[in-house]
């Protein structure tokens, strides 16, 4: 019923940042080697996601907005190993009943015709054929028009905007072999090239100081942390907000406190004062506790002390190898 749906969809559903992550991890589950997102007053008046993935048959479309139905394996304990990121099967339902969602789809192989197909705050529309190269489009308007109380936790658009960024930003650096990019009110925000390299994308999104600040991490410790890698900065090139440490555990976005603080330990007292470096960094690593909001991107580790004390290593390491 819609109002249960709507009710459930705060869970995945918080603000048009949750929209964008959602959809985005669909494209990048689709194969997508290019990724356009475009938000109009921060994602609270629209956002579109545009991929060149794999597409849906009209049969797949109709299936992909009902509730519980994913195409993928995998449940949410499935931190480690699988490339699906999403949460199971909900996300295009619940952002369906919360907004007017129209999705726009071509399969990749197969059939010479798209299909177009609009849920508008939990009513699904026909099917209709629409042209569109291979690939997927979802539009996004409307959001928590019918459940006021949510609009009004919206914060103002530049505040909307920074939580879309962030979460874009974030894509864009553990995926550099996609092509993503950011639009806002009809600005270019940032589009990397998807050439694979993360220093390219760290250029395309923060631009050319950073990058060629940045020193490459490399260690591949003892025991279940596999491999540390990725970018950090010189202790220089900094920023008075710690929203520039972009860490990823198996290859998923998280903010956690205790490798926020393994990265600046690694810096050993060479980080002025409420100064923070810019960091791209992956932790490969076993004994990983999923069992967390998904939305929250958060994780626990078994062996704490072990990551704690690799990834400060490996920090460590990329400095002094840059002979700083
Ligand atoms: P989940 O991602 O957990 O499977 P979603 O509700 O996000 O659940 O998506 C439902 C299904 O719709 C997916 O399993 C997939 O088959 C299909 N789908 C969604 N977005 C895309 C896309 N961008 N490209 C291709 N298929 C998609
Ligand atoms: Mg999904």
């Amino acid at each position: 019923d819609a109002t249960v749906a709507q009710i459930a969809a705060g869970e995945v559903v918080e603000r048009p940042a949750s929209v964008v992550k959602e959809l985005v991890e669909n494209s990048l589950d689709a194969g997508a080697s290019s990724v356009d997102v475009t938000v109009a007053s921060g994602g609270t008046d629209r956002v579109v996601v545009a991929d060149d993935g794999r597409g849906m048959t009209g049969e797949d479309l109709e299936r992909a907005v009902r509730q519980h139905t994913t195409s993928k394996l995998g449940d949410a304990s499935d931190l480690d190993g699988v490339a699906t990121l999403g949460f199971r099967g909900e996300a295009l339902y619940t952002i369906g009943s919360v907004s007017r969602m129209t999705v726009t789809t071509r399969p990749r192989d197969a059939g010479d015709s798209g299909w177009r197909l609009t849920v508008d705050h939990g009513e699904t529309g026909d099917l209709q054929p629409a042209g569109r190269p291979a690939g997927t489009t979802v539009e996004v308007t409307d959001l928590f028009a019918e459940t006021p109380a949510r609009r009004k936790y919206l914060k103002r658009d530049a505040t909307e905007f920074a939580h879309v960024n962030r979460a874009v930003t974030r894509y864009a650096l553990a995926n550099p072999g996609v092509a993503v990019s950011l639009t806002h009110d009809g600005r270019e925000v940032f589009a990397t090239t998807g050439t694979g390299d993360v220093r390219d994308a760290a250029l395309a999104v923060y631009g050319r100081e950073v990058a060629q600040s940045l020193r490459e991490v490399e260690a591949s410790p003892e025991g279940s942390v596999e491999r540390v890698h990725g970018y950090v900065s010189d202790p220089e090139t900094t920023r008075a907000t710690r929203e520039y440490l972009a860490t990823f555990v198996n290859g998923r976005s998280v903010r956690d406190a205790v490798l926020r603080e393994a990265v600046l330990d690694g810096y050993g007292g060479q980080l002025a004062n409420d100064r923070y470096p810019f960091a791209v960094l992956f932790v490969d690593c076993e004994g990983v506790d999923a069992n967390v909001h998904p939305r929250k991107m958060e994780v626990r580790f078994e062996a704490e002390d072990r990551v704690k004390r690799a990834v400060e290593g490996a920090v460590r390491d990329a400095l002094l190898d840059s002979g700083l």
